[in-house]
């Protein structure tokens, strides 16, 4: 019987993965010029981290973890999101030692137990950044303006920053009991997860995906009704350095973002090009977080984006990436008598640094010239054994189509010119 992948994973295969590398490599650089250093977490925690992390109430923890009991009956979870493990990596590893503020990213794979749709999938990919030890509104601001130029450097367009402060925990028990008047009369409307939430958390009624729900939801009171002076301030300010920097932004006051641990900037980043799930970025700042988990209080914030989502929407977009396609040198061997010389030729070149390829399969001539093209190959070097003898091989440039005899021992300088 045919085994598959598990539903909501992808295989990423040869003539895709370039794809993948070219982002890694786009961030990595985009984050050495922001003075970000990469940190490498484990893939699975303890379960602990991320429900008292991400939030009890919230649909990752309520639903989405792939939580399991090891042979040594621990509870442990794949990570469902990067920011609490970076955040026990920053408490465990004492980096509050360290000149603040620390600005670290990472990038890998996520697991959600999702229903898989496109763009949607249970084993997901995201780039995300962190900064821990600052609450000036300009780290927000330049966060935020970080994940847009890196959208901008991919050639992404059509999208749209939406922005909101979810206030802090002075701003929290005056909106709880303004969510709670503005319900009580849906309560029994409301789906039976918002039930428990009205009690435990009614802010994450108006992150529910029910359709029922956001319904009732649609004029209950916000975040910005009640931000205390302080998140009015850290608010305005963030905002100002974003106009600074040209970055535009919608201010959208429904947006209160999938986890527990927000407090002043919430973003998001959407695009209408992929469809429903039309979320391709997001973050904000968790100013209690590194507290929760055990360190010194000390502000942070993050983003993370999607890289699934990112290619779907350069795909849709007609994004064309920079890739590197074939060997720069392939090596078609015209008679049997030279096949050992091709293959040294072969080696010696890959050690000078040139791509390089040969046929495996025992071709003829006419038929390695084809595999070759496919290959997408820039120059054929044809070794025959009558050329050989004379010390020479016949160089094919396969776009312009023209070929010239070059002495063996030039072959290298003759290629390297032509990269
Ligand atoms: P979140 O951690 O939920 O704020 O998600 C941050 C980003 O990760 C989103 O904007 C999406 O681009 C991406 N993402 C979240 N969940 C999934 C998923 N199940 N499949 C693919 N991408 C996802």
């Amino acid at each position: 019987m045919l085994i598959t992948r598990p539903r909501g994973t992808n295989d990423i295969l040869p003539g895709e993965v370039e794809k993948w590398q070219f982002l890694e490599q786009l961030t990595g650089q985009v984050c050495r010029e922001y003075g970000y250093g990469e940190i490498r977490t484990p893939i699975f925690e303890h379960t602990e981290l991320f429900s008292r992390g991400v939030g009890e109430t919230t649909d990752i923890v309520e639903k989405e973890m792939y939580t399991f009991t090891d042979r040594g009956d621990r509870s442990i979870t794949l990570r469902p999101e990067g920011t609490a493990s970076t955040v026990r990596a920053y408490v465990e590893n004492k980096l509050y030692a360290l000149p603040q503020p620390v600005k670290v990213y990472y990038a890998g794979p996520m697991f959600r137990y999702d229903r898989p749709q496109a763009g949607r999938y249970r084993q997901f990919h995201q780039f995300g950044v962190e900064v821990f030890g600052s609450n000036d509104p300009a780290i927000d601001a330049e966060v935020i303006a970080m994940a847009m130029d890196i959208y901008q450097r991919i050639g992404l367009k059509n999208l749209e920053l939406h922005l909101n402060s979810v206030g802090c925990p002075a701003c929290r028990p005056v909106l709880r009991q303004r969510l709670q008047e503005y319900f009580k009369p849906h309560l029994e409307n409301l789906c039976l997860n918002c039930q428990g939430r009205y009690e435990r958390n009614p802010l994450r009624i108006l992150d529910c995906k029910s359709e029922k729900c956001q319904g009732f939801g649609k004029d209950a009171p916000t975040t910005l009704d009640v931000l205390c002076p302080d998140c009015a301030d850290h608010f305005a300010a963030v905002k100002g350095y974003l106009d600074e920097v040209g970055v535009s932004y919608t201010v959208n006051n429904r947006l209160v973002r999938g986890l527990d641990y927000y407090t002043r900037t919430a973003f998001e980043i959407m695009t209408q090009d992929i469809g429903a799930q039309s979320s391709i970025g997001g973050g904000g700042r968790y100013n209690g977080l590194i507290e929760e988990c055990g360190g010194p209080a000390t502000p942070g914030i993050g983003f993370a984006l999607g890289l699934e989502r990112i290619l779907l929407t350069a795909e849709r977009q007609g994004i064309v990436f920079p890739i590197a396609r074939g060997p720069q040198v392939f090596i078609a061997i015209a008679g049997g008598g030279v096949a050992k010389k091709a293959f040294g030729l072969l080696q010696s070149l890959r050690q000078q640094g040139i791509a390089a390829e040969q046929d495996f399969l025992g071709r003829s001539l006419k038929a390695q010239m084809k595999y070759a093209g496919k290959l997408a190959a820039r120059l054929v070097i044809i070794l025959g054994e009558e050329e050989y003898n004379r010390g020479v091989a016949v160089v094919r440039d396969m776009q312009a189509g023209e070929q010239q005899e070059v002495a063996l021992g030039d072959l290298v300088g003759f290629i390297q010119e032509r990269r």
